[in-house]
């Protein structure tokens, strides 16, 4: 057996043929396949705006740059990747870590509870963590009871639905933001985006992609204006038209996910694995298959586990470490806060593989191996 890793990309014929198309053509960066890209992305999502960025991480930064200002609290969750809370250290606010609920997502509820305590509290970053998107009618009510600033990180989400509600179409959020490196639903290598509704968010985000730079048509041909310090993090057409082509198998991608979910479901009904939430008629876009094993059940550690799966080419992954808990933070004075479900969540979980590539027999054999390997 090849080896199987937890998330891979999938490119065919049309996609390298959209690629070399752009080569070939006028323009690799700054032209018409960065809008096109984010017209489609704003069309998929139900937003009214799109604005492609160099990756993840700087779609984050841009938001934060736009919706926090210096020493504001900001709730978020320690599941995540490094880069949600980052975000929110880029621009000098504050993190607040709250623990997670029993489907791997930000408490809400906790996250209700501390902003009755603390007025300071102006944002929520939370994660749709795996695909599962935030529960839309409670951040709907935090929105509206505490006026504060919502950023939901769908960068495991684009396709996810939670009653009727699309990732990124920010119905009850100021910003959404996606990435598209390869492991996520659709890739343009590094790649990125942030969808909003408000036209004063758009146009910051835009001139902050860009060096914080304007040009009006009032202004001599030469002339461009800075009034902000913005950065280089624009995306190129080359990954745009990727993107593009990409963006236009996502909802065969993602059918593929429930496919291999619904397998996942059933062979694990009544054993000792036991899937994070099972499948419900695709309001989860599936971009991790996380489980949870009680070791303390068992003879084999979950170090043991991650070493004898690798030897068997299984690539399971552990998302996520709890942020507060690294290095970095600790210094800062993080890493004590309560979250005994966090807590509990990093002893028991993991991921299996999950992609649009995973064959039927590859799924068999890391269920076939993981029993093998546990019992
Ligand atoms: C991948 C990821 C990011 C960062 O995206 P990049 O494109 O790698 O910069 C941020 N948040 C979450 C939850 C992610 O999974």
């Amino acid at each position: 057996m090849n080896f199987i890793p937890y998330g891979k990309q999938f490119i065919d014929e049309k996609d390298i043929q959209n690629v070399v198309d752009t080569l070939q053509s006028d323009f690799l960066t700054t032209g018409p396949k960065i809008k096109e890209f984010e017209d489609a992305i704003s069309d998929y999502c139900g937003a009214k705006y799109c604005v492609a960025v160099c990756n993840g991480t700087a779609a984050l930064h841009l938001s934060s740059l736009v919706l926090l200002s210096e020493n504001d609290k900001v709730l978020t969750t320690p599941n995540s990747f490094l880069a949600t809370s980052n975000a929110i250290l880029y621009t000098k606010a504050k993190p607040i870590f709250i623990d997670i609920a029993n489907d791997g997502n930000i408490d809400l509820d906790l996250c209700e509870q501390a902003l009755q305590k603390d007025p300071n509290i102006k944002a929520l970053y939370g994660v749709s963590f795996s695909g599962n998107l935030l529960n839309q009618t409670k951040l709907q009510y935090l929105k509206k009871t505490y006026g504060i600033k919502i950023l939901e990180d769908n960068a495991h989400a684009i396709g996810a639905i939670y009653d009727g509600i699309k990732a990124g179409s920010c119905q009850n959020s100021d910003c959404s933001i996606f990435s598209f490196h390869p492991v996520k639903h659709l890739t343009t290598a590094e790649g990125g985006a942030i969808t909003t509704n408000s036209e004063e968010v758009y146009e910051k985000l835009l001139t902050l992609r860009s060096h914080g730079m304007i040009k009006t048509p009032e202004m001599k041909p030469w002339e461009y204006e800075m009034h902000s310090l913005g950065f280089n993090y624009r995306i190129t057409d080359i990954q745009c038209a990727l993107g593009l082509s990409q963006l236009s198998k996502l909802d065969t991608f993602i059918e593929k996910r429930y496919n291999i979910a619904k397998k996942y479901d059933k062979a694990f009904e009544r054993t000792m694995v036991k899937p994070l939430y099972t499948f419900n008629s695709g309001k989860s876009s599936y971009h991790l298959y996380v489980v949870q094993v009680d070791f303390t059940k068992l003879k084999i550690t979950k170090k043991e586990l991650f070493i004898k799966t690798k030897e068997k080419n299984i690539g399971i992954q552990l998302h996520y470490i709890p942020i507060n808990k690294q290095p970095f933070y600790k210094k800062l004075g993080y890493g004590n806060e309560s979250t005994p479900m966090m807590d509990k969540y990093y002893e028991e979980c993991f991921s299996l593989p999950m992609y649009y590539s995973l064959t039927s027999d590859e799924q068999k054999y890391v269920i076939k191996t993981l029993f093998e390997i546990l019992i």
